[in-house]
């Protein structure tokens, strides 16, 4: 008979509600019952591909102190799991002396939160990585832990574990419907009707479908973006030991992997995609995107371009200014919810385990005051939007 009450749900098993699994099933085992509509591991989200960048460099002390509680919770994940997720191979900012992302901010974040890091110049940056064609006006910030959260592996290992806990989860299960239930939650999924303490709601793109269940909409803004893999006549030059993760810090915004988990290094543009929603989403790349990122590769580091490997597209869930949603749900006691904002991968444990202390013991040890799912900006229907940051 299926078992139907449980102490925890987790809606949605993409990055951070696996993550929340985990972390909730550490200590409620069998109590927790994860549901995702898709298969796991499926490519309609956002979570799922070889890599994600990682790094302590962010705009903000507020992000600096998180991430680096995030290496830490990633790290807790391997030493239980026994498996690596995150490989540190340096983390390069780059760009224009004046640029619509000026470094000054992520290296006073740095500085204010006591991360070592370097201040380099074009000559210096090309001394080190030769693979960059600079001009003087380029300067750098170099962070040696900055790296990649292995994003497919990381997942698995989440939800792996929390089964090895004695957590259920429950593919191609959609859920259908949420709704108080004196004090507690019913949650109505592939016809059956479940029964829960707290309900943990993690959906990424699908969020507002969710979050109407409970007659809340957010102005959250869902792109279709693209990443591209370079079979790279220079393979070499680009393997993780002599190349490190790479973010060009202007407006448009690109970044980059060493090679990892295919045949050649992979470059992208951020927040470079057209609005969809994940109903009308396409799986086909945009070639605009594909040409911008292919000429800013030409230009600056041209021994990464060679015939396309495979262009992969996904989606990012953005809220107008590009903060995280990590909140109780205002209009449901016991609901708690987690969007991710286009960046959030790297945090994706430390969100989970956010998520299971919210609500666990309704609090959380990490600073999570910046993402109210009531801050102002969150209340207007239409508000101003910066993905810059
Ligand atoms: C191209 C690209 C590059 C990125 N690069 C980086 C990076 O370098 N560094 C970084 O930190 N972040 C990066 N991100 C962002 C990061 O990947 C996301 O913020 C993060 O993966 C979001 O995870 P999520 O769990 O919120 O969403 P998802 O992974 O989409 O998970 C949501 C899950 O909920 C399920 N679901 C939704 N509704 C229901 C329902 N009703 N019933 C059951 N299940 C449901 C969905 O099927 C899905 O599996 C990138 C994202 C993209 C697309």
């Amino acid at each position: 008979m299926t078992r139907r009450d449980y102490e925890y749900i987790v809606l949605g098993l993409g990055g951070l509600g696996s993550a929340a699994a985990y972390w909730l099933s550490r200590e409620a085992g069998a109590d927790v019952l994860g549901l995702e509509q898709f298969e796991l591991g499926h490519v309609r989200g956002e979570s799922q591909d070889h890599s994600r960048i990682i790094r302590l460099s962010y705009h903000t002390p507020g992000y600096v102190e998180l991430a680096k509680q995030a290496y830490a919770a990633w790290h807790d994940l391997e030493k239980e799991s026994g498996e690596q997720v995150i490989l540190e191979t340096g983390g390069l900012d780059l760009g224009p002396r004046a640029s619509a992302i000026p470094l000054e901010t992520y290296s006073d974040s740095m500085a204010a939160s006591g991360v070592a890091f370097e201040h380099l110049d074009a000559a210096e940056i090309m001394h080190r990585w030769p693979q960059f064609r600079l001009t003087d006006d380029i300067h750098g910030l170099y962070q040696e832990r900055g790296g990649i959260a292995m994003a497919a592996r990381a997942n698995a290992a989440h939800q792996r574990m929390a089964r090895e806990h004695g957590a259920s989860l429950r593919d191609r299960t959609p859920v259908a419907g949420i709704r108080a239930a004196g004090g507690e939650i019913d949650v109505e999924a592939g016809g059956v009707s479940y029964r829960c303490r707290r309900l943990a709601i993690a959906a990424g793109p699908w969020s507002n479908a969710a979050l109407a269940h409970v007659g809340l909409e957010l102005p959250l803004e869902v792109t279709q973006e693209q990443v591209t893999y370079f079979a790279s006549p220079r393979r070499r030059d680009f393997l993780p030991d002599r190349f490190p993760v790479w973010i060009w810090m202007d407006d448009p915004c690109y970044y980059g992997f060493p090679v990892f988990g295919e045949d050649g290094p992979k470059a992208a543009q951020d927040a470079g995609g057209k609005p969809v929603t994940a109903e009308t989403r396409t799986f086909e790349p945009d070639p605009d995107n594909s040409r911008r990122v292919r000429d800013f590769l030409a230009r600056y580091l041209p021994g990464a371009v060679g015939p396309e490997i495979y262009t992969k597209t996904c989606l990012y869930t953005l809220t107008p200014d590009r903060n995280f949603v990590i909140d109780a749900v205002p209009e449901m006691d016991g609901a708690f919810v987690a969007i991710g904002a286009g960046h959030a991968f790297k945090f994706a444990s430390l969100i989970g385990k956010t998520l299971a202390q919210l609500a666990r013991d309704g609090r959380a040890e990490a600073d999570i005051s910046p993402f109210g799912i009531a801050r102002p900006i969150l209340t207007q229907k239409d508000p101003a939007r910066s993905y810059m940051v």
